[in-house]
């Protein structure tokens, strides 16, 4: 895929511009703009915890870094004095190299400096510092030299072990805007590593592969962070520093720009907060068409912190809880009792309104950090309910802590990616046994828990009739029935073109199921990306759908669609083009 613009000169080599303007392209996948400083960042360096110090604590974290360098230096002097006499000469030299460079100011000294400068703790200021260093090896003709830049990596990642063991989860107290804004530019990050960047505060995210409905995209959604996905080349061409402007509604990173152009980008941006703190006046409005029809906006979080930021942005409940970032970016599992508060939370939090909880769907991008294994194909593998049925006592244990939330409000379980009936099953039971446990302990729980189905993978959309009927409500997941739908991943950039969520057949199985909810009197909501998309809620309305569930930024942009819209009108519009199988025209919906 080519991304590379130069506007000033179409046919310079982005490569030898990397000092003159330049603007790459890719997905805009999380509104808004950012200015900032590049961080050009390699996978081990998303792996360390990442915050920027106060003032007052920079002279402490150079002297921990400086104690970690020579801690580790007489670690590996002591081992090469205790080498055996038969140890391989190469051996002995190896470790005489990783010495020099742990001794040698490019590593130690701008190590120290970005701790200085930039205020990075140390484990990410030595990391940045170590892949600079790795890549400019790699880079030398010479073999010998080339070979170094594994040196540099050995070497970083003895000095982290020692950091992480002087103090092992960065205190994200000491996290403070202390420095200008940070923009994250990497080959991919994961949903996990998502997560973990949510304390250090950037202000967006480049990423060279990925697409609209990637968890990394979804994550930066929800943290209301710019993001630009599927850019090809970033990392080659954006070096490390590089002032950056972000466009997340137009896809589009500009390089080093010019100051009019900040100017410029500087207005929109306000312009963007002043519209945004605008629709605010609409969020106590009732969220009805303008023919009556009420309309259902609920929220999608990760994590029970964000249950906040639903409420401001008045969510009628949530449809959507992604379980699983509970469990993602750890070793350990969490127990029942650490689920059992997070759920609580959440529940107690939205004070009986609907609280629908996922339970775990693990697989695809998303992965346990302790799960050593990956399938040849994750998303076709052993994914959501087909995992947790695979591992009945990590299943067991979730759906305790379900239970006992329940007792604290209106919580629903939903069971991710079902396709055939004896899943359903197999998930009922183990409720009911766990039903069984908790009331032989005397333990509440709420008996007549509402359990529901994700509508993700086509076959349950096409005999969608029996989980209809056995299910108490049903929730579309397009952004993996439409991957699923049309062969296509949707992590993927090079496909992401072809991820078309108004596909006829991606449509009719949105409203088959739409329909079969009212033959079946059951409630069905939308719960992918398409929910929370504004340019889509006309569409999905016409489709018949009365509860959507998004982004808790994306609320109220729909919501300003609804109060605008005549579903009657919609109907008939969308049911001519489903009948005549001709593509939906949006613009033409009123
Ligand atoms: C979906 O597939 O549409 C969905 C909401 O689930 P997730 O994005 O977490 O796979
Ligand atoms: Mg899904």
């Amino acid at each position: 895929m080519k991304n590379l613009v130069n506007p000033n000169n179409p046919n310079a080599n982005a490569f030898e511009s990397s000092s003159a303007l330049l603007s790459l392209y890719g997905r805009g996948v999380a509104k808004g703009y950012a200015i900032g400083r590049a961080v050009v960042m390699g996978a081990a360096a998303l792996e360390v915890p990442h915050y920027r110090l106060a003032s007052e604590l920079i002279a402490a974290e150079k002297v921990r870094l400086t104690e970690a360098l020579s801690s580790t230096r007489l670690e590996l002097e002591d081992l090469s004095k205790s080498l055996p006499l038969d140890a391989p000469i190469e051996l002995a030299a190896v470790l005489q190299v990783h010495v020099m460079l742990l001794a040698d100011p490019l590593l130690a000294e701008d190590t120290l400096r970005l701790i200085e400068e930039r205020h990075y703790n140390a484990e990410w200021a030595l990391t940045s510092q170590g892949q600079l260093l790795a890549e400019q090896f790699s880079a030398i003709d010479d073999e010998y030299l080339r070979e170094r830049g594994a040196d540099v990596r050995q070497v970083v990642e003895r000095v982290l072990h020692t950091l992480v063991g002087t103090r092992s989860l960065a205190s994200l107290d000491q996290v403070r805007n202390t420095t200008e804004p940070l923009i994250v530019v990497a080959r991919d990050i994961s949903p996990a590593d998502m997560i973990r960047l949510r304390g250090a505060q950037f202000a967006g995210f480049v990423t060279d592969l990925g697409g609209p409905t990637s968890h990394t995209a979804i994550v930066a959604r929800s943290m209301g962070v710019p993001a630009v996905v599927a850019m090809g080349l970033s990392r080659q061409t954006i070096r490390d520093g590089d002032l950056l402007i972000l466009d997340g509604e137009q896809g589009v990173v500009w390089v080093n720009p010019s100051s009019q152009q900040i100017k410029d980008y500087q207005e929109l941006a306000q312009r963007y907060v002043e519209e945004r703190a605008a629709l605010i006046s609409i969020k106590d409005v009732s969220s009805q068409t303008l023919d009556g029809i009420h309309v259902g906006l609920y929220a999608n979080i990760e994590l029970p912190d964000e249950v906040e930021l639903a409420m401001a942005n008045g969510a009628q409940g949530i449809g959507l809880f992604r379980s699983e970032f509970l469990f993602m970016g750890r070793q350990d599992l969490p127990s029942e009792q650490e689920q059992f508060e997070a759920y609580k939370h959440v529940a107690h939090a939205m004070a009986g309104q609907p609280v629908t909880i996922r339970t775990l769907d693990i697989g695809a991008d998303k992965t346990l950090d302790s799960e050593k294994t990956v399938a040849a194909n994750p998303a076709l593998g052993l994914r959501a309910i087909r995992y947790c049925l695979a591992r009945p006592e990590m299943f067991m244990t979730q759906i305790r802590a379900l239970l006992r939330a329940s007792a604290f409000g209106r919580v629903r379980i939903l069971i991710p990616m079902i396709t055939n009936m004896q899943e359903v099953r197999a998930a009922q039971h183990m409720i009911r046994a766990a039903q069984s446990e908790l009331s032989a302990q005397s333990i509440a729980f709420e008996p007549n828990i509402e359990i529901g189905g994700m509508v993700e993978v086509p076959a349950m959309a096409i005999a969608i009739e029996p989980f209809a009927q056995a299910l108490d409500f049903l929730s579309i997941g397009t952004n993996d029935l439409i991957q699923y739908t049309l062969g296509i991943d949707r992590t993927d950039a090079d496909v992401s073109s072809l991820y078309d969520p108004l596909h006829p057949a991606v449509l009719r199985l949105i409203a088959s199921t739409i329909n079969a909810g009212v033959r079946f009197n059951k409630s069905v909501s939308l719960c992918g990306e398409m929910a929370g998309d504004a340019s889509l809620t006309k569409l999905l309305l016409g489709l018949g759908l009365t509860e959507f569930s998004m982004q808790p930024r994306q609320i109220l942009d729909v919501k300003g669609m609804v109060l605008q819209a005549h579903t009657n009108a919609l109907r008939t519009a969308i049911a001519t083009s489903l009948n005549r199988g001709i593509p939906v025209d949006l613009a033409a919906l009123k």
